[in-house]
């Protein structure tokens, strides 16, 4: 029985600069940056992780993300949404048992509150700050996304220190990996024949992060994102992993998307 999938999603893509995303770098160059999500398909429930932004802001973008989008245009179509992309694979919202966030920028916070059966989990600081964040950050979260009525959350507390196992079968844990906001969290997805795969979010933009060449363009702690990046390379080391960096072009067109999967 090999019923564990894992599934790579594109909610389209966002118009920047080179220096949001490398920080100093690029000259005031363009920049294109993939917005991915993720689906996991497992037995006890399926995870949406993340959901990339949301498609109803697509009818009215500023009235939507507010003037973060002169810094952060989306191109995006409406059925590249969560919610679309999943019918196409016969999947429904009532299918979805838990979204699970990295953090709750606009770019990853797509999916809250359109699965009316999940619950959502997600670093209990991160929760906090997105409801009171500092004037460098305030544009970058999308308050109607995650401020709604009924939801179901399940706060997280990463900085215990050991990781959150959600089946209990390490098919997927969460990892505290803050800097890039105060609360975020990387997933680390166990698979049969794939191996381990690090969904590090944002807390990689692109491997010049990893690879210590350059530091996020936005961040809340620079030494918090250096060494989160630190941690994730010492459990790469360790399973061997793939990292799957959370906006990195050229790296992002290596991986198999859906219908494909990773098992
Ligand atoms: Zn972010």
């Amino acid at each position: 029985m090999n019923d564990i999938r894992l599934y790579l999603f594109q909610s389209g893509s966002q118009l920047c600069k080179v220096h949001d995303i490398k920080m100093n770098q690029g000259c005031g160059q363009d920049m294109e940056i993939p917005v991915p999500w993720f689906l996991l398909m497992h037995p006890k429930g399926n995870v949406v992780i993340d959901g990339g932004l949301a498609a109803e802001g697509l009818a009215d973008p500023r009235g939507y993300w507010g003037d973060a989008i002169d810094a952060y245009r989306p191109r995006m179509r409406p059925e590249q949404g969560c919610v679309a992309q999943l019918a196409t694979l016969g999947l429904s919202p009532r299918d979805i048992r838990y979204v699970a966030l990295s953090h709750l920028h606009c770019d990853h916070s797509g999916a809250v509150g359109r699965f009316p059966d999940a619950v959502h989990l997600v670093q209990r600081r991160e929760y906090e700050y997105a409801f009171a964040p500092d004037w460098f950050a305030a544009g970058a979260y999308a308050r109607k996304d995650f401020d709604r009525a009924g939801l179901r959350w399940q706060f997280l507390d990463g900085e215990a220190g050991q990781p959150f196992d959600l089946y209990g079968d390490g098919a997927l844990q969460a990892v505290f990996t803050p800097g890039h906001t105060l609360g975020h969290q990387s997933f680390l997805v166990t698979l049969r024949n794939s191996g381990t795969m690090i969904l590090a979010g944002d807390a990689v933009y692109t491997l010049d992060h990893w690879n210590e060449t350059a530091l996020p363009g936005l961040l809340a702690s620079a030494v918090d994102a250096v060494r989160s990046v630190q941690k994730l390379r010492a459990l790469a080391e360790r399973s061997g992993a793939t990292l799957v960096p959370g906006h990195d072009p050229e790296a992002w067109r290596r991986f198999r998307l859906a219908p494909g999967y990773y098992d």
